[in-house]
């Protein structure tokens, strides 16, 4: 008879998203024709931009013809034309990444969940706290300590290293999931500083960099200095341009990361990560490559931007809302998060069932991201402008009539 993994019993009991979808499902049961607007999943609503669509559509055709059909990827890593295309867009900010350095997936949450195999089960895990769950959740799985640096009120929601406490591994997110916080230059050079003081890595998940404004704010860990002796980063095509249902995304190792095994010998992280994905993974279809290329291509960077442009827009009526009710937020700006403080000293979820019960908005609650999200509340900006609009007049109307 098999054992199962007792460390599942650890985690969490239902991932937060399903205790959403069932409060809502209870709702609408008891409220038949209640209008509701959906602002709590972090999910795209625009079609993918025309070009993006047209190069999937000409990559599926080739698959259809003797002389252009192509079966397994060689590498499994990604085509060079979609890796070299990548390397141009890291040059483009100021990042210095090889296309060799880049291999493409199914989107990062695969990665961001399966880059701890490659670690032993005895380190240190460090996460800030409100955090995107699956770093917790891929750890917990494989039995390993985990630690919390905490983002806060105090620190504008950036949490900071404490140089009095060692860790291992740690994952960072920026602009952050779930307070829509980004780290400065300055402030991801003293992660890089600790990190490199205690032999860590730092896996640096920058799924939303495409949201960012601020020069100031690194689009890659690798526009500073010494991330390449440290960092790892996850990037997807997700929230860039579209990619939720197509699935595309990618992790860069630089080729000088190498860390101790347990004989103290020393180990190249790329190959031991190629070794990982050449055993469990096949690659990312064609046709989805095709389309990602696209993505970067000047054509379909403007197509894409313009997407982006909108969902801004979104987070700019949103905190405008907020400013005018003197709420206390995070985000909005180089994000497509608002983080806000609930009205009244609610908690979370006192807040998700207020706001549900007498606007008809689905938010997320802060404390589904950990400890320091008790009393506050992620809102998307990826909606539909006119439902955005509704849902803020909502808000403004509930939240003023009750100050
Ligand atoms: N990382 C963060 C911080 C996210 O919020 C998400 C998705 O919401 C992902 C990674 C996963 O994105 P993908 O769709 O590429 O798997």
């Amino acid at each position: 008879m098999p054992k199962m993994n007792g460390n599942f019993s650890k985690l969490e009991k239902n991932y937060l998203f399903i205790n959403i979808a069932q409060k809502v499902n209870a709702f609408k049961q008891a409220n038949p024709d209640a209008d509701i607007i959906r602002m709590g999943i972090g999910d795209v609503t625009l079609p993918i931009a025309k070009p993006v669509i047209d190069a999937m559509k000409k990559g599926a055709d080739e698959m259809g013809v003797k002389e252009t059909f192509r079966g397994y990827e060689d590498s499994g890593a990604g085509y060079d034309f979609l890796k070299e295309q990548i390397a141009a867009y890291y040059k483009s900010f100021g990042a210095d990444v090889k296309a060799s350095e880049i291999r493409i997936n199914d989107g990062a949450k695969s990665d961001c969940g399966n880059i701890q195999d490659i670690f032993a089960e005895d380190n240190v895990v460090l996460v800030t706290d409100p955090v995107y769950p699956v770093y917790v959740d891929s750890n917990v799985m494989s039995g390993r300590k985990i630690i919390c640096a905490d983002s806060n009120e105090e620190n504008g929601f950036a949490a900071m290293p404490d140089g009095n406490v060692h860790a291992d591994i740690i994952y960072l997110c920026s602009p952050n999931n779930p307070t829509g916080s980004a780290y400065t230059k300055d402030q991801l050079k003293v992660w890089i500083d600790y990190a490199i003081a205690n032999g860590a890595v730092i896996i640096y998940d920058a799924a939303y960099e495409a949201f960012i404004t601020d020069p100031d704010i690194p689009r890659s860990i690798f526009c500073v200095e010494g991330a390449r002796k440290c960092a790892i980063e996850l990037c997807s095509l997700s929230k860039t341009a579209g990619f939720t249902g197509m699935r595309a995304g990618y992790t860069v190792i630089p080729d000088e990361l190498e860390f101790p095994t347990s004989d103290g010998s020393m180990v190249s992280v790329s190959q031991i990560w190629g070794r990982r994905q050449g055993s469990k993974f096949n690659g990312v279809s064609y046709p989805v490559q095709c389309a990602a290329y696209a993505v970067f291509t000047e054509e379909g960077m403007r197509a894409t931007r313009e997407n982006i442009a909108y969902y801004q827009e979104n987070a700019k009526i949103m905190t405008d809302t907020l400013t005018r009710l003197g709420i206390q937020f995070t985000g909005g700006v180089n994000s497509p998060y608002v983080w806000f403080k609930c009205p009244n000293g609610m908690t979370s979820w006192e807040f998700f069932d207020y706001l549900l019960a007498n606007a008809c908005v689905v938010g997320t609650p802060g404390a589904g991201f950990g400890k320091n999200g008790e009393g506050w509340f992620r809102l998307t900006a990826f909606g539909d402008r006119d439902r955005t609009i509704e849902a803020m007049q909502r808000l403004e109307k509930l939240i003023g009539s009750a100050s």
